[in-house]
């Protein structure tokens, strides 16, 4: 008899579902009570509704309905169809009303975040200043920005905290997509498109830009010229030589700076 439960349990597994998830049921939006496979089918179709009024994210806690994707029953949200006695979803969480049958990915809930992540429990830590999980890589080895999670990721502006794709956080704190990022360093972009922080240890350039420099005198009338300087990686403001190819900040010698107005001193 339990054999046979089982077998039924898993009936019709990674046989249903969206692009987004395989799963078993769809679920009933509670703020436009229309039926959608999951909360990202339904964000994408209502993101697309011509009166922007329309427009609306479903919360995923609020999910009280699903629809059993084998029977078609109708039923309140639990792992197990009542009617015809599968799970819904292999991996199942009560709190976000979330199925998956998928569980290659490594679904997981974080009760500090609040929502399930994929990735596996073992390999992510949650960091209670920055209010998110990272992997378990950046434990003691990360700036802490608070809330650094809870904003868009600055290249294609989708909301980092419960996003699909994966995360990377730079030197400077700040977080955004790995993809994305890839592909501004691909661009020879090496500061925080947040902060403009240089996002890796960029000392080899500076050395280069220094020989530059060496060789590159510049004309008679700017050689004394000088210019103030904002640096991007140390916050500092110090006054330099002014030079064609680039200004050095005095205090951590990085080439990250721009100029600036000169400060006003007090009369
Ligand atoms: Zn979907
Ligand atoms: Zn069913
Ligand atoms: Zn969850
Ligand atoms: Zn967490
Ligand atoms: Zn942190
Ligand atoms: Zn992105
Ligand atoms: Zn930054
Ligand atoms: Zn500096």
């Amino acid at each position: 008899m339990e054999g046979f439960a089982n077998e039924r349990l898993g009936f019709g597994k990674m046989g249903y579902g969206c692009k987004h998830y395989r799963r078993r049921c769809e679920i009933r939006a509670p703020c436009c009570n229309e039926i959608f496979s999951c909360r990202h089918c339904h964000n994408e179709a209502t993101s697309m509704l011509s009166n922007l009024l329309d427009r609306h994210e479903l919360v995923r806690q609020d999910v009280k309905q699903v629809i059993c994707s084998v029977c078609d029953t109708e039923q309140p949200v639990a792992q197990v169809c009542t009617n015809c006695g599968i799970n819904m979803g292999e991996y199942f969480c009560e709190i976000c009303k979330f199925y998956d049958d998928d569980t290659e990915k490594g679904q997981f809930h974080c009760d500090d975040c609040g929502i399930c992540r994929v990735g596996g429990r073992e390999k992510f830590f949650h960091c209670n200043k920055c209010g998110s999980c990272y992997s378990i890589g950046l434990r003691d080895n990360h700036l802490c920005v608070e809330n650094s999670m809870r904003h868009h990721c600055p290249i294609c502006y989708e909301y980092l905290f419960d996003s699909l794709k994966d995360t990377t956080v730079m030197k400077c704190g700040h977080t955004m997509h790995c993809e994305c990022y890839h592909e501004m360093r691909k661009r020879d972009k090496y500061c925080c498109p947040i902060c403009s922080r240089s996002v890796i240890d960029m000392s080899r350039t500076w050395k280069r830009i220094d020989e530059e420099i060496e060789a590159t005198l510049m004309p008679e009338d700017y050689q004394n010229k000088k210019v103030w300087i904002l640096c991007n990686d140390c916050n500092d403001t110090t006054e330099v030589y002014f030079h064609i190819i680039g200004h050095k900040c005095s205090h951590c010698k990085s080439y990250n700076t721009c100029t600036i107005a000169p400060p006003v001193l007090p009369q």
